[in-house]
């Protein structure tokens, strides 16, 4: 226990953050730690004080059954207070003096196309734009359908915030690495519009990727076509013309043809004649924000509904300690904001604790024009927190240390990562190569549903060990659980659970409260059951072992995915690993791993007897895996994460793949098909 492929060195925190650190030692973060689970209210009390309520809160913080033996599951948290988290990310910021302060830095797809945008010119555009849904019929509680783009992205959430309406933001961008690829899919956005009713939809007619155009327009009229078939018809479909001129910058070409379609609406014109000026509707803490789907890795996307106030509390206060936010700050997520990570870590977050952002947002492909595109940004605006998924680490590893070392990255100070675990491996890179061994590194594990993260190191104070998501955040109390529900002590390795709520947890799935309660507090009932399986190490650092539903039991043994990969992304010819299990006629099921290897180099018999021998030594002979597949691509949502559930059908010759409408490139599947062994 304690170590994965073999790391077991502890990091500790480089003096440059930990001295300015809002949170100094670990006695300090015990200290918030002990106080935030044995009075969450009065911690998150304090918190609240920063932000505006229209209306204050009385009586308890929180107000909840997570027990399911007891009667319904439900979370509340400072009912019966009003506020707008719209208002306190822009209008409470600009009334404190940084009105000037500039919100985003904004990359293109091409170097030379960006921009920026300051508090007060954001809040303009975000009350013209709340005016514009206003004037086509939208209220408090309707729901508006976001396909992503650009910056008009962050106003049109902003504007559904200030008005009350639900947005649901449907993901179309993707960590895709591949720059010919483009198959975006209006089947997926079709059925996130019908589930949630959504009236309105604002979409762009179209996005560079790399030197590829994609014509969303096209894309939103199928689902549209889609939406009506399936007997819900959108209202109103408002268009940026990104592609021909992004309305932050001047005309620079004609703009495209709209299409004959009587609910096409352009974002340019209505915007034209639209008020800047727009009172925000004071929202109470229990009603809804957004929509979003998760990721789709291990099943049916789940339309997660986050509320105002736990949300905007979490939000702001996660992204203030995890990643040690301070004003001068330059802060680079570059993650699609129609991913939660985005919703949490770009928008609301960030702009919660008056920050400057970069935001590359759809269009930013870490390849183009090359791989140092990453690097070449945090130099232009001295970026000093980053945050990034394991698949770009492991991506951007590929091209060795050149396009990393020809930018200086002295500005950077945490770095950050979330997704997937990630692989002691590409832990190691991150820490020595990309942060220079001068940065801390922030493993963040966290979900859809949990609003923010709820596990992660803090960057001043926490000593890391690559691979482990270390400690809980304030508010967070989690448990190991045996397969039989009992709570584990000390070094263990079971269900990871948490005990009571924290202000960003999610309230209920979209539409189906019994979904809900179903996925996540039936299995263990008095606990929220997130999914993923854990272990804890004698020091008390938890490792995420990766999805319960992914486990492989190989003669009674359960085998954790993340090991496995781990021991195979080791050998230095292995780019990408993804194990899961095929049923076996002795063994219950055995090991079929899924290899990526180094561009340029060969997949041998040579290799594959080395890949079994080092897996045997590190788990153990009944790890010995028995097949080892060549897989030049892996399927992958949009967001990153390998989908296992399609490679056991893989593996298995089933052709069946069940929902795979958030997966990035089907056409992988097919040459998976083609080189089983
Ligand atoms: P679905 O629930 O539809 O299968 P998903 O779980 O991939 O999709 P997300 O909410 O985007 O949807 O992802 C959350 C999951 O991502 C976590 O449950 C966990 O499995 C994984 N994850 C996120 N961050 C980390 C991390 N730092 N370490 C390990 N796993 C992580
Ligand atoms: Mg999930």
């Amino acid at each position: 226990l304690g170590t994965m492929a073999g790391e077991t060195k502890t990091y500790l925190p480089p003096s440059c953050v930990s001295d300015v650190a809002h949170v100094k030692t670990m006695e300090q973060y015990a200290d918030m730690y002990k106080q935030s689970v044995e009075d969450p209210g009065k911690f998150w009390g304090k918190i609240a004080e920063n932000f505006y309520f229209k209306k204050h809160h009385e009586g308890e913080f929180f107000d909840y059954n997570f027990d399911i033996s007891k009667g319904d599951v439900y979370i509340r948290c400072m009912e019966g207070a009003t506020t707008n988290i719209c208002y306190n990310c822009l209008d409470r910021n600009i009334n404190n003096g940084h009105g000037d302060k500039i919100a985003f830095y904004w990359e293109g797809n091409d170097p030379m196309d960006s921009t920026s945008i300051t508090y007060k010119k954001l809040l303009a555009e975000v009350c013209k734009f709340s005016n514009v849904l206003k004037s086509l019929g939208v209220k408090k509680g309707d729901r508006v359908a976001i396909y992503p783009m650009i910056m008009e992205l962050v106003v049109a959430m902003l504007a559904c915030a200030r008005i009350g309406a639900v947005h649901s933001i449907v993901v179309c961008g993707c960590f895709e690495f591949d720059l010919t690829f483009g198959g975006f899919s209006a089947e997926s956005l079709s059925g996130r519009i019908l589930d949630a009713k959504c009236d309105i939809l604002v979409t762009a007619d179209g996005v560079y990727r790399g030197t590829k155009l994609i014509n969303l327009k096209e894309i939103a009229d199928e689902a549209l076509e889609l939406c009506t078939q399936g007997g819900h018809t959108v209202s109103s479909c408002v268009v940026v013309s990104h592609v021909t001129a992004s309305s932050f910058c001047d005309d620079k070409t004609e703009r495209p043809a709209m299409r004959p379609c009587n609910v096409d609406r352009s974002w340019k014109d209505l915007m034209q004649s639209a008020s800047s000026e727009c009172d925000p509707e004071w929202m109470g803490s229990e009603d809804p924000l957004f929509i979003l789907y998760t990721s789709g890795s291990t099943g049916i996307p789940k339309g997660v509904l986050h509320h105002v106030t736990g949300y905007m509390l979490y939000a702001a206060t996660t992204h203030k300690y995890s990643f040690d936010y301070h004003p001068d700050d330059v802060y680079f997520c570059t993650a699609d904001i129609g991913w939660i990570t985005g919703h949490t870590y770009i928008t609301y977050g960030p702009l919660l604790n008056c920050a400057t952002s970069v935001m590359v947002a759809f269009e930013g492909v870490p390849l183009f024009p090359d791989p140092s595109r990453y690097w070449a940004i945090v130099d232009k605006y001295q970026v000093s927190k980053f945050y990034t998924a394991p698949t770009a680490i492991r991506a951007l590893m590929k091209f060795g240390e050149e396009p990393i070392k020809k930018y200086s990255r002295s500005s950077l100070r945490v770095l950050g990562t979330v997704g997937e675990p990630i692989n002691p491996e590409a832990w190691m890179f991150y820490h020595t190569v990309i942060g220079n061994s001068k940065c801390s590194i922030v493993d963040t594990f966290w979900q859809t549903e949990t609003g923010g993260h709820v596990l992660t190191p803090l960057p001043g104070c926490t000593p890391t060990k690559p691979g482990s998501a270390t400690f809980p955040f304030f508010g967070i109390v989690p448990a190991i659980l045996s397969d039989e529900g009992v709570e584990l002590e000390g070094p263990a390795e079971g269900y990871l659970v948490f005990k009571q709520p924290w202000p960003g947890i999610m309230r209920t799935v979209y539409g189906d409260h019994q979904r809900f309660e179903r996925t996540y507090f039936t299995k263990f009932p008095g606990y929220y059951v997130p999914g993923d399986g854990c272990k804890r190490d004698e020091d008390g650092y938890i490792w995420i072992t990766g999805r319960i539903d992914d486990m492989i039991n190989v003669s009674g043994h359960l085998l954790s995915t993340a090991e496995v990969e781990s021991s195979l992304i080791e050998h230095n010819l292995v780019a990408e690993a993804a194990v899961v299990g095929k049923p076996h006629s002795v063994k219950g099921e055995c090991l079929y791993c899924f290899v990526t290897i180094l561009e340029g180099s060969e997949f041998t018999q040579d290799l594959v007897k080395e890949l079994k021998e080092k897996v045997r030594h590190h788990i153990g002979a009944f790890g010995t895996p028995d097949f080892i597949q060549n897989a030049p691509g892996l399927p992958k949502t949009r967001s990153g994460k390998i989908m296992r559930r399609v490679l056991r059908n893989v593996a298995k010759g089933n052709r069946d793949l069940g929902d795979v409408s958030t997966m990035a490139d089907a056409s992988v599947v097919e040459v998976l098909f083609k080189n089983r062994v």
